[in-house]
């Protein structure tokens, strides 16, 4: 049965080598890397995502900063304080808490950020400049999912890739980074014809469609590299009324008896994203400074 991928034990690792990064900026060159979360809205689960980001970057050392801003905030106020946190010299990174409310467009908002504080590699310029290979912060998820497998793996050239997922947050972004690796890389969506045949050839298999338990065991070629990055709430009526737990993407248990390597949902990327959050915002403090991000941070 399958190696489980410690996301959660990989991800810690992770930030202590931040810390380690935070406190030679401090150290070295008088830089406190300082990042800003912003959210719109109660949405319970961002609010939880924006709670845990705000204590792991205060841990790490950063500067942390974290705006609650009631749900019916009008754009032009969001986008005020956006272009505040642009001219602040002690912010090296900016995150919008995605989705924002209704009144928002959130394609503004991005476009309000300042690439070089563009810690989820959201705008244009630096998803150009993660096609073409040049320096910058580079979209979180996929980011840890590239660590991840290189861990597991060591040299990832070569190796059959099919993401499951086209999406600019994980999919795009990925495709982009395991092609730089010399994977060959296939992208599978809703509409791929015979997405289990699809999947057959990979020696990774990342899945991305947040689709709850969709991909099964019998799909998997034996050995295969499994990276679930799916986050599914689903009712658990075993737990007791009303309860529910979390599944990835992919049907863990016939999953892990196939494959060589598997990461768990909750456990796996989730931490990840986190981790490297963090790490993107020692790449553009680094940038902003004129310095050289820490390789082992970058892809
Ligand atoms: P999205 O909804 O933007 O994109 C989903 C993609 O999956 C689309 O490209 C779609 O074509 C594809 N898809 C949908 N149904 C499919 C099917 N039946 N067969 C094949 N492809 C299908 O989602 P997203 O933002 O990319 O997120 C995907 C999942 O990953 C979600 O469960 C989300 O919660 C999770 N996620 C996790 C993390 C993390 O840190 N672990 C980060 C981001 C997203």
């Amino acid at each position: 049965t399958a190696t489980i991928i410690d996301g959660k034990g990989f991800a810690a690792g992770l930030r202590e080598r931040i810390a380690g990064h935070v406190a030679g900026l401090k150290s070295q060159h008088g830089i406190t890397p300082g990042l800003a979360v912003v959210i719109v809205g109660e949405d319970p689960a961002s609010q939880v995502y924006v709670a845990s980001k705000a204590r792991l970057t205060a841990e790490v050392g950063m500067h942390s900063v974290k705006h609650e801003l009631p749900r019916e905030t009008s754009q032009a106020a969001l986008l005020q304080l956006i272009d505040e946190l642009n001219r602040d010299d002690a912010i090296h990174g900016i995150l919008v808490q995605m989705p924002v409310p209704d009144q928002i467009d959130p394609n503004a908002v991005i476009n309000a950020i300042s690439p070089e504080k563009d810690v989820d590699c959201f705008t244009p310029a630096n998803v150009g400049k993660l096609a073409i290979g040049l320096p910058g912060p580079v979209s979180c998820t996929p980011l840890g999912c590239l660590m991840l497998l290189r861990d597991q793996l060591g040299e990832l050239s070569g190796k059959e890739a099919v993401i499951i997922g086209r999406s600019n947050l994980v999919g795009k972004p990925l495709a982009q980074l395991l092609l730089r690796d010399n994977c060959t890389v296939t992208m599978a969506h809703s509409r791929t014809a015979d997405l289990a045949s699809v999947v057959k050839r990979a020696d990774i298999v990342v899945a991305a469609a947040g689709r709850p338990n969709m991909v099964k065991g019998d799909w998997l070629k034996p050995g295969a590299t499994v990276i679930d990055v799916g986050i599914n709430r689903v009712p658990a009526p075993e737990r007791g009324e009303g309860k529910t737990r979390l599944v990835g993407d992919v049907e863990f248990d016939s999953a892990a008896d196939v494959a060589g390597a598997i990461t768990p949902v909750p456990g796996g990327v989730g931490p990840m994203t986190i981790a490297c959050l963090l790490a993107n915002t020692i790449t553009t403090a680094s940038l902003l400074n004129g310095l050289v991000p820490p390789k082992d941070l970058t892809p």
